[in-house]
């Protein structure tokens, strides 16, 4: 079968649906393309199935939270759409919010399927045609169209947009397919690699404090022998019998998948940021003679954890504050403040929660979205060269270039 229209979508993440939304609603005839028989999947499992949409902060300080080159990108479709339109954009849809105390922004009813249903409600009313369950195959460009072949029939259109998302969680669709098309249509590809990916650490005691969480955490990954880590965030980690997750080791994990694999960093937590290590030294000091040391760190540490830094300090577990000297002293307060782990890599695409790399950002024009090397060919969302923090910044970033594409298509 052969079809047409002004503009063809390809994948109904958040981009893709944003975008659709907007262009028909400017009379554009769209099409909007999704391998999968549901929209939206990532949105489904997105935050815990809660659905971090957003981050409660103003345009520049969201952008800011990104690399310094994605930044920079971002500024444009930021202005066209930032959190507090997007949060408006949603409230005059009927679907109500909530800022955590953390900033993220999620749905009053702490349920993504709702946000899922609010986009589904919009692109309906603007008149877009979605085509669940039809994959893309390729993307030709002829003189003035694009052919677009599907698993069920060949479409003519002027104008395509990209929006089939990096190549984490492939289980859900993002199996890197538009890298392919955007290469073949004259793009560059930074190589695609895990970030927002658990840490796998080598240290078996550590996996033995499987399940315990730790609110505020500082984590840093650093090369060997340098001072200055490579990335460092501060929030909740949690041990796994595998190593780190959590939002902290997340956060970090960039860094980790952007160093050959023969030289993984260190990663070093400090597990009570608020104190500092003179602190804990006089704490210590002024501690009575019988007092026994793990029940002092017990106060401030999940006894589990206090336990296995007295061992990672080679401290006995009975030893009671009169027969300490300063060398375990300081051994003590280097396993809390310092605590050097090895990393051998994280848990990879099937579990990193974006993809770093994509879509070269200079060769993809910030104020409208469209292609720098094949005119007509537009990309938004993860395809692109883009990956901020946990946070609901990605979904930002999703939507913000969505909308701007729509806008300019
Ligand atoms: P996607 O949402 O990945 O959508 C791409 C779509 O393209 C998919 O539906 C795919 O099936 C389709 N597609 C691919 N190839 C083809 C093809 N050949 N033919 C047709 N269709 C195709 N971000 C946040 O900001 N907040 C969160 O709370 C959050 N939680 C997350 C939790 C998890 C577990 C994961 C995996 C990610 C989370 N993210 C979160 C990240 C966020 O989901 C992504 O950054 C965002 O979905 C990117 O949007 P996108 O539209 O660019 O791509």
């Amino acid at each position: 079968r052969n079809d047409s229209a002004d503009v063809v979508i390809v994948g109904a993440g958040a981009a893709g649906l944003m975008a659709a939304a907007r262009a028909a609603n400017r009379g554009r005839r769209v099409v909007l393309l999704e391998k999968n028989n549901k929209p939206g999947a990532k949105i489904l499992m997105s935050g815990g199935t809660r659905c971090n949409l957003t981050h409660a902060t103003d345009r520049r300080t969201l952008a800011d939270a990104f690399p310094r080159e994605q930044a920079r990108f971002l500024r444009s479709p930021l202005a066209a759409l930032g959190p507090e339109e997007l949060v408006e954009y949603f409230h005059a849809a009927g679907l109500s919010t909530k800022v955590a105390e953390t900033g993220k922004v999620f749905p009053t009813s702490d349920r993504a399927l709702d946000v899922q249903l609010t986009l589904l409600k919009l692109l309906k009313e603007s008149g877009a045609q979605l085509a669940l369950g039809e994959a893309v195959s390729t993307i030709e460009r002829t003189d003035q169209h694009f052919t677009v072949a599907t698993s069920k029939r060949t479409l003519q259109t002027p104008q395509v947009i990209l929006a089939t998302g990096g190549q984490s969680y492939p289980g859900c669709g993002t199996t890197g397919d538009g890298y392919v098309w955007a290469k073949h249509l004259g793009h560059s590809i930074v190589p695609p690699r895990p970030a927002l990916v658990p840490l796998k650490t080598s240290e078996d005691w550590l996996h033995e404090l499987s399940g315990l969480t730790m609110p505020d955490v500082t984590v840093s990954a650093f090369e060997t022998n340098q001072p200055k880590p490579l990335a460092r965030d501060r929030g909740s980690l949690l041990f796994t019998h595998f190593g780190l997750s959590g939002p902290a080791a997340m956060n970090v994990s960039r860094a980790i998948t952007a160093t050959p694999k023969n030289h993984l960093p260190r990663v070093e937590l400090d597990l009570l940021p608020d104190v500092t290590e003179e602190q804990l030294v006089q704490e210590l000091k002024q501690l009575s003679g019988k007092r026994v040391v793990r029940g002092y760190l017990a106060e401030r540490l999940p006894t589990r954890l206090a336990d296995a830094l007295l061992q990672v300090a080679q401290v006995p577990l009975d030893r009671q504050a009169a027969e300490f000297g300063k060398k375990e002293r300081a051994a003590i307060v280097r396993s809390i403040k310092h605590l050097s782990l090895a990393t051998h890599g994280t848990l990879g695409f099937v579990k990193a929660e974006v993809t770093a790399g994509g879509v070269a950002l200079d060769e993809v024009d910030s104020r409208d979205m469209q292609s720098k090397c094949c005119e007509g060919l537009y990309l938004i969302g993860e395809v692109l060269d883009i990956d901020g923090p946990i946070g609901g910044y990605n979904f930002q970033a999703a939507f913000s270039t969505g909308w701007l594409a729509g806008e300019r298509v």
